[in-house]
């Protein structure tokens, strides 16, 4: 009867079934993505108020052999419900420490700080702080440089877990991000146990920052909510001068976005930067 069931599903349900196996099919790269090196990590600028690069954030692509190069968001969904997110995650860790003690040791790049996105199921893990500690050792890499990105929804569960994890990292020297800030539901009390350095205003409030009275009132909230808060307000998505001009007078000081860069290999993400060496 259950294989009579699994046949029926299939004969009236075609389109679940071709979803089934191409996630089938994408689970069994994503294995040998991690095994062929086929990740890599492509920089995103982020700048001050006059333009001058800062630092990056670190953004996941997959050069698949057959399909190009990948987003991450056809497979971060995935690699989260199979836990292959770990593996994954650790490796962008190893990679983007990699980074960071080599522009550490370049005047020209010393002053970079290097973000990450963390996932929720890669900073719960068992380990963690450990594995940090250790690859920071191992790599050189400077940790007061080393910004951890996490959401809204990775801190509010289990809250006292998450606190006591972010503390024993900062005391490594990492720093925090809150990204997508905005679209999620912390309150003001829970903010401010958090051991915060950075709020990050979700993209899709700076799109329509100009055009829609709604969207500025809320970035012009989380502005005099990290200043009173003592946290750096990072703005993301910022695509027009315009947009820039509106942060920029409302006292954002941090940016970044298609207007200063788009996210791109490390050759082409180090040429940028010369450029603003020149
Ligand atoms: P996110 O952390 O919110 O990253 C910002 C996304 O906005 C990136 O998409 C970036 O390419 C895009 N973006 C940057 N500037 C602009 C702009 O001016 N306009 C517009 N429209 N978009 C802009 P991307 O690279 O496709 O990454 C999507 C998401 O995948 C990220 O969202 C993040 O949640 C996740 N992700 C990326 N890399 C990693 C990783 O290494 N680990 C984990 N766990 N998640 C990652
Ligand atoms: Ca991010
Ligand atoms: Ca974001
Ligand atoms: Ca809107």
């Amino acid at each position: 009867a259950k294989a009579a069931g699994r046949n029926a599903l299939c004969f009236f349900d075609p389109a679940m079934q071709a979803a089934a196996t191409e996630r089938a099919a994408l689970h069994a790269d994503l294995h040998r993505a991690l095994r062929d090196s086929q990740f890599e990590l492509h920089y995103q600028v982020q700048v001050d108020e006059t333009r001058r690069p800062i630092g990056a954030e670190a953004l996941l692509r997959w050069r698949h052999p057959a399909r190009g190069l990948i987003f991450p968001g056809s497979f971060i969904g995935l690699a989260e419900e199979t836990g292959l997110i770990v593996p994954i995650g650790t490796w962008v860790l190893r990679t983007a420490c990699l980074q960071l003690a080599a522009w550490a040791a370049r005047p020209e790049t010393a002053h970079l700080r290097l973000a990450v996105n963390v996932s929720a199921r890669q900073f719960r893990q068992a380990g963690f702080t450990d594995q940090l500690r250790e690859l920071i050792v191992l790599t050189g890499a400077p940790a007061s440089r080393l910004e951890l990105e996490l959401t809204e929804s990775t801190l509010i569960e289990d809250a006292e877990a998450v606190v006591e994890r972010m503390e024993e990292l900062r005391a490594l020297g990492i720093r925090f991000s809150l990204d997508d800030f905005g679209t999620g539901y912390s309150s003001l009390a829970y903010l401010k146990r958090l051991p915060l350095s950075q709020l990050k205003v979700d993209q899709s409030f700076v799109r329509d920052v100009m055009s829609d009275a709604n969207d500025a009132t809320i970035v012009e909230t989380i502005l005099g909510l990290g200043g009173s808060l003592g946290l750096s307000v990072i703005a993301e998505g910022v695509e027009s001068e315009d947009q820039f001009a509106f942060l920029a007078a409302r006292g954002c000081r941090e940016h970044q976005g298609y207007l200063f860069g788009r996210p791109m290999g490390l050759r082409d993400f180090e040429a940028l930067l010369a450029v603003h060496h020149a």
